[in-house]
């Protein structure tokens, strides 16, 4: 049995080598960007009226302006002001050469083609031509997980169409003659299938449609064929259930028939101690213990990082900061412990939790504690870091 963090060292261990692809921007979101994106312009692009108002000289004595012309957002830069001149300006809208000051609608009075002030004092309301962005600048790096943001400034910078990491083609094995697909009656001594679902979201959240998800019997050659035609088909699969120590656990010893190097088959961990991971010519296995919760947290803690890493993108879990509202105990300590838990002002709730099948105790939980290995009690009002999921 390893430690988690020797098990981190070992998943990070394998080079991989994102395989990029250009795609439209608006198909951009969720995707990682696989090339450093610098500006082509300067933003903004010339120098632009931040308010509706009159554009002027703040040196200028006059006090009684004629209005010169009228600018809308679109029009082109116009001729310079000249001195005793206003420019009724709009939002958005070329500055004119000379002046810069925008005075505000609001404290300005037209009549018969001439504008007074009731007040000067006022800032610019000019946005500078490139005060935003130089032309040249890097706006986002190699690696940038394409949020609504990310894919809304490299618009701005006029690009339509980008370059990022190739989504690697993922199956999903669920081993076990007990479990039933959803939809479908329950015979006695069967249980639902969730794993297939909550895997399969858990991808669909990174983008990750799986290509396949097959259900397959506790039997040797069903699963000696599931898995061998997962590796020739696709980049990663995952598996559920078959890894532990029953008479019915078929998967470790299938996979290293099938020529997968182990990198690990044990792991300080709680849940998902037999947790698995193999690799046989650059393609990649994850065998995951089948209680529900033990799945959901492994897929967490090494796999999300590990696919995102295919993606192009170094994958850091959200953390956030809180104070235990009651005490934590456990007995034994010789594994990291992962815990839902509830945040909810700046305090950590536990929820009741029966261990790796409780499924039920993850909708509304937050995050998932994490307990070092050696640690039986984290007193209350104690910080801790709660990684979000
Ligand atoms: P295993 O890892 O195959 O020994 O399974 C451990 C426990 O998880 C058993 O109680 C299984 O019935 C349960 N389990 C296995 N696969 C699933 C699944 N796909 N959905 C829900 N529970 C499962
Ligand atoms: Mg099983």
């Amino acid at each position: 049995m390893i430690q988690l963090n020797e098990a981190l060292n070992r998943l990070q261990a394998e080079v991989l080598y994102p395989e990029g692809e250009e795609i439209l921007l608006e198909k951009g979101l969720g995707r990682v960007l696989l090339e450093d994106i610098d500006s082509s312009i300067e933003m903004p692009p010339f120098d632009k009226a931040a308010m509706d108002g009159y554009a002027i000289n703040s040196d200028d004595p006059e006090e009684n302006f004629r209005v010169r012309n009228v600018i809308a957002a679109g029009d082109p830069p116009g001729t310079r002001l000249s001195m005793g001149e206003a420019s009724r300006i709009m939002t958005g809208a070329p500055v004119p050469n000379g002046a810069d000051q925008v005075v505000i609608r609001e404290v300005s009075y037209e009549k018969d083609g001439r504008v007074t002030f009731t007040d000067r004092s006022g800032i610019s309301n000019i946005c500078l031509r490139g005060e935003d962005v130089r032309e040249g600048q890097r706006i986002l790096d190699r690696g940038t997980l394409m949020g609504p943001a990310e894919i809304g400034s490299a618009a701005a910078v006029g690009r339509n169409r980008i370059q990022v990491g190739r989504i690697p083609r993922v199956s999903v094995l669920v081993t076990g003659s007990e479990i039933v697909a959803p939809g479908e009656p329950l015979s006695p001594g069967r249980i639902y299938d969730s794993n297939s679902a909550s895997i399969g979201a858990q991808l669909r959240r990174m983008g990750i449609d799986p290509f396949r998800v097959s259900r397959i019997k506790d039997t040797p050659q069903k699963i000696r064929a599931g898995i061998e035609q997962a590796l020739s088909d696709g980049d990663v699969v995952v598996i559920s259930g078959g890894v532990s120590m029953g008479d019915f656990d078929y998967v470790p010893g299938i996979l290293e028939e099938l020529g997968v190097t182990l990198h690990f088959s044990k792991v300080a961990v709680k849940p998902g101690k037999p947790s698995v991971f193999g690799s046989r010519n650059g393609k990649y296995v994850f065998g995951l213990p089948g209680n529900p919760v033990s799945t959901y947290v492994i897929f967490e803690i090494m796999i999300k990082a590990f696919l995102y890493r295919m993606m192009g993108h170094v994958y850091e879990p959200r953390m956030i900061r809180a104070r235990m509202a009651r005490p934590f105990n456990r007995k034994k300590t010789n594994r990291t412990a992962h815990i839902p838990v509830r945040v909810r002002d700046g305090k950590v709730f536990l929820p009741e939790y029966h261990g790796s099948a409780h499924l039920f105790a993850l909708p509304g939980s937050d995050g998932l504690l994490t307990v070092p290995v050696g640690t039986a009690r984290i007193p209350a009002e104690v910080e801790v870091d709660v990684r979000l999921i």
